[in-house]
């Protein structure tokens, strides 16, 4: 029942491409690091707009310099109508104009994911094979990050083998995310070299050794979580849908937080709700955030190793008391940060052992029909024509904009 009424107000940019309408819709690259105030500005929107944001939102706003690509819709007059601007892979700022001025919310992003299969022979590399073949940049980095832990990439030859069982989220004939690699396989001198996700989220090869372990250690030494990390969820008595971008710790003003893992400090300062933050640039695209600091340590550019002091717990930015709020991103995108964090050893055992033994013999078979089938790839159908819903339509023209 809600699912009806939310298509209705998410759904605002549709595939209309036959209709001529005097206002047009525009995919855009958002400028790196820019914030959301600068794009208010830039379009003459008062910053009113985000005074009915609460502490989460706020923090959602915060991100929005991570963002690539975002919609407009500008009228002939060259004033902003509407922009939906995507913060993550599942909510998105969506700003409108009405004649009592502009608004602002964050709704979902309407996707649909689709399982894909990807089987090629190597020409030059793994990565550049992708790219070129299934024209997906992303699926051809994750492929790379998996197999490299278990295959030595010198002894590849031309017209080895690989095959890809994936799952693709898409938006308007476009990609959007990191493609989540469900099984894979490289066969290099005759050998054949699996990975397998497994229901823990964990990469293991063919043996049910795990792949890449989680490196970050926690940021701080006692640690309670008085808030989780969600992608998105359905308010039950704000009635509209939120988000989390981070992991809450509780703890005393001025307790000392530790860098997770080692890196490189890319910002040190405030910023927006979240207050006195720094942000750590590490390896393999992620970064960490640690925000509503009483003060801060490191500095802009300093080298840090996991376990040093950065600076120490406190309430500033949009807070309601002295926590640490955690945030991880992974290619400019917030993703679980518990996932990285190590609590407990690696390794399947009992039942866990059993149910890899199952999904390892599900997903060698896919790639077994693959082979001997020859499936093709499938690739991407790239929609350019995007147009506006026919009931903002009729109330942008009613209103000659
Ligand atoms: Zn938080």
């Amino acid at each position: 029942m809600r699912s009806i009424g939310l298509r209705r107000v998410v759904v605002l940019l549709l595939l209309l491409s036959t209709i001529t309408f005097a206002a047009k819709v525009k995919r855009l690259a958002w400028v790196n690091g820019m914030s959301f105030k600068t794009y208010l500005q830039k379009h003459n929107v008062p910053k009113t707009v985000l005074d009915e944001l609460d502490e989460d939102d706020a923090l959602i706003v915060s991100d929005v310099e991570n963002c690539r690509s975002y919609y407009e819709l500008i009228a002939s007059t060259g004033v902003l109508l509407q922009a939906l601007i995507p913060v993550g892979e599942e909510l998105q700022l969506h700003l409108y104009k009405t004649h009592r001025g502009y608004k602002l919310e964050v709704i979902p992003i309407e996707y649909q994911e689709d399982t894909y299969i990807a089987l090629l022979k190597i020409d030059s590399s793994p990565y550049g094979d992708i790219v070129k073949k299934i024209k997906n940049r992303r699926l051809a980095n994750e492929f790379t990050r998996l197999l490299k832990h278990s295959v030595n990439f010198r002894t590849i030859k031309k017209g080895d083998p690989l095959a890809i069982v994936y799952t693709q989220k898409m938006r308007l004939g476009q990609p959007i995310g990191v493609p989540n690699i469900k099984a894979a396989m490289l066969e290099t001198a005759g050998k054949k070299h699996y990975v397998f996700k497994h229901t823990d989220h964990k990469y293991y090869d063919e043996n049910g050794k795990v792949l890449i372990k989680k490196y970050m250690r926690r940021p701080l030494n006692h640690i309670r979580i008085t808030s989780k990390f969600t992608k998105r969820r359905f308010h039950p008595v704000l009635k509209r849908w939120k988000a989390h971008h981070g992991t809450d710790f509780g703890a005393k003003r001025g307790t000392p937080i530790l860098a997770a893992a080692d890196g490189k400090v890319i910002f040190a300062g405030r910023k927006g709700g979240y207050g006195k933050v720094i942000k750590i640039q590490h390896k393999d695209n992620y970064v960490t955030l640690y925000a509503h600091q009483s003060r801060l340590k490191a500095k802009l550019g300093e080298y840090v190793s996991a376990g040093q002091v950065i600076g120490y717990v406190g309430n500033t930015g949009r807070s309601t008391g002295a926590h640490l709020h955690f945030g991880l991103y992974k290619n400019g995108r917030a993703i679980d940060p518990m996932q990285m964090v190590k609590f407990s050893t690696d390794g399947l055992t009992g039942k866990g052992k059993r149910a890899f033994i199952a999904r390892k013999r599900k997903y060698t078979k896919i790639i077994d029909e693959l082979f001997k089938n020859q499936t093709p790839s499938q690739v991407w159908n790239t929609v350019n024509d995007i147009g506006v819903s026919p009931e903002m339509k009729n109330y942008y023209q009613n209103r000659g904009w």
